[in-house]
């Protein structure tokens, strides 16, 4: 079945930097190539963004804070342009989508997906707007009250993969505009194309120039550059634990606040009990969800011993039926690989399984000679821990079993690994999912559904898959920062009353317990 989007080949698409509220030629002049991960094809231009273009971005960032209306429109004002900025998305759902399938790899379904999340991260976050309230103290001693109030954190540097290349910019920089923020946003270098076209939709929704700027480049340039800057005052970062840790060394050099959503290695943990058709299904979006390429990716799946044999037939089935191949196609399930050295990594990592003795149950090649990235889906069983498939990111359609006896032995397992992002537990018994879950490390759990979300529901990680939130309430206040105001509003003891020494304040002088 092909897909109902007219023209797979659309012409090239060529961006300059958006700074300011319009395209701008780059400072260096030169451009980056995207080439379709699925056939070779050149489907876009990027500019090759420069420090001085960061620097462009951050000072039109400055002045729409500092000097525009942005931050200075009302909740409800902001929240009718977000809105206005989702229905523009909306509108685009097919030039968009076209674009992730065509830069990503991704299956067109899934692509699809990805835009529709965008348009509903981006109304969460205009309702958000609305609910920026503070808390007031009038319990602080006679004739004092203190106003907590919560005012945008400033000019946000946003930074973000290739494998949700619009989902994320939508956890990202809606949230940020809500709060009043503004923003310069650098998208990966292989996929930058919806970064533009959405600024481009954001202007056109309302949104004042130089609120939402974006530079295009690489990591070692733009990303460094910006992540480092001066002119920030906060870094959300999502991409690999490696460069997670770069920006947040970055970020210290001037104590710029930052949340960073990094790597996982996530555990699927199939008790007996499960409804193990709906586990089956799970185990597969777990891990085969966009070309295995998430984050949240189930990729370490253990079975109970008892259920394991059958279980893993069908899983193994199921995978056989996944169709590999354009992505473009409405019926593929895993399209290609966002290029030729992660494919390379992928396929290391597959013979890495091999040697260390794990047994490969399907799939493990790669076809020689095509143009695009294909990966089968391949399935290890008897994975061990010293296992490197256990213990490394793999990124791609590879899922690793493991087999367990007792609901300690799985937790154990679950967490032996340096992440903590998102974990899985399919059991009919809510005292099994209630108490599994408490005990996982990691920022998410979800039982009974994989790959599963919404807007309203934070995404965190711990240890190694890093720190701060995105989407949720807490995901909004990442972008704003709370004040304190204490007004006095009767008479005051003097601290230093004209004439003699007093003596020390006593405890019952409110001014004891201020500290100051
Ligand atoms: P990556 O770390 O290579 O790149 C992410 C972004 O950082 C890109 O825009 C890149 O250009 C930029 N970058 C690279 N070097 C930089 C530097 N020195 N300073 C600043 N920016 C720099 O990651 P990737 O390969 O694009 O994405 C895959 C990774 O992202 C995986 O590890 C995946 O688990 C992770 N990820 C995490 C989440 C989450 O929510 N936790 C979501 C999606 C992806």
């Amino acid at each position: 079945m092909r897909s109902g989007i007219e023209g797979k080949v659309m012409a090239e698409r060529s961006y300059l930097q958006f700074i300011g509220g319009r395209p701008v030629e780059g400072g260096g002049g030169g451009s980056i190539e995207r080439r379709s991960p699925s056939d070779g094809r050149l489907v876009a231009r990027y500019a090759d963004g420069t420090a001085g273009d960061v620097d462009l971005a951050v000072a039109a960032a400055r002045t729409a804070f500092e000097e525009g209306p942005w931050p200075r429109l009302s909740g409800l004002e902001r929240a009718a342009i977000l809105n206005r900025l989702a229905d523009l998305i909306r509108d685009n759902r097919d030039r968009l989508t076209r674009i992730e399938v065509e830069e990503v790899g991704k299956p067109i379904r899934f692509a699809r997906g990805d835009i529709d999340g965008a348009v509903a991260l981006t109304r969460y976050a205009a309702s958000l707007a609305m609910q920026m309230a503070g808390t007031v103290h009038t319990n602080l001693g006679a004739g004092k009250t203190a106003l907590i109030t919560r005012e945008p954190v400033g000019v946000a540097a946003l930074v973000t993969p290739w494998n949700f290349p619009a989902l994320i910019l939508a956890q990202k920089v809606p949230f940020a505009l809500a709060a009043g923020c503004t923003v310069v946003l650098k998208p990966s270098e292989f996929t930058s194309g919806s970064a533009f076209e959405i600024a481009a939709l954001a202007v056109e929704a309302g949104i004042p120039a130089g609120a939402f700027n974006v530079v295009s480049g690489y990591g070692a340039t733009v990303g460094d550059h910006l992540t480092a800057h001066p002119g920030i005052d906060f870094v959300s970062f999502t991409g690999s634990t490696r460069t997670g840790r770069r920006v947040v060394a970055n970020t210290s050099t001037n104590l710029v606040k930052s949340s960073v959503e990094l790597g996982g290695k996530s555990a699927n943990i199939v008790f007996a009990d499960a409804d193990l058709d709906a586990a089956v299904d799970g185990a597969l979006t777990g891990v085969f969800f966009n070309n295995g390429e998430c984050c949240i990716s189930g990729s370490r799946l253990f079975v109970h011993a008892r259920v394991a044999d059958g279980f893993i037939a069908r899983i193994v089935e199921r995978s056989k039926a996944l169709r590999v191949g354009d992505p473009f196609d409405e019926a593929t399930d895993i399209g290609a690989l966002i290029d030729e050295g992660h494919l390379a990594k992928v396929t290391a990592m597959i013979a890495a399984g091999v040697d260390e003795g794990a047994a490969l149950i399907l799939g493990g090649r790669a076809p020689a000679g095509a143009p695009g990235h294909f990966c089968e889906p391949t399935i290890f069983d008897r994975v061990e821990p010293g296992m490197t498939i256990f213990r490394e990111e793999i990124f791609g359609p590879v899922l690793s079993i493991t087999r367990f006896d007792t609901v300690e032995e799985a937790v154990r397992l679950a967490n032996d690994t340096a992440y903590g992002l998102a974990n899985y537990v399919w059991s009919k018994d809510i005292e099994t999912v209630l108490t599994v879950a408490a005990r996982l490390k990691s920022g998410w759990v979800q039982a009974n559904t994989a790959i599963d979300g919404a807007p309203q529901l934070p995404l965190t990680g711990v240890r190694g898959s890093g720190f701060g939130y995105e989407m949720g309430e807490a995901g909004f206040q990442e972008f704003t920062q709370l004040k304190t105001l204490l007004i006095r509003t009767g008479p005051r003891t003097p601290v230093f009353p004209a004439g003699a020494w007093p003596g020390p304040p006593s405890p019952a002088d409110g001014r004891a317990a201020s500290a100051i």
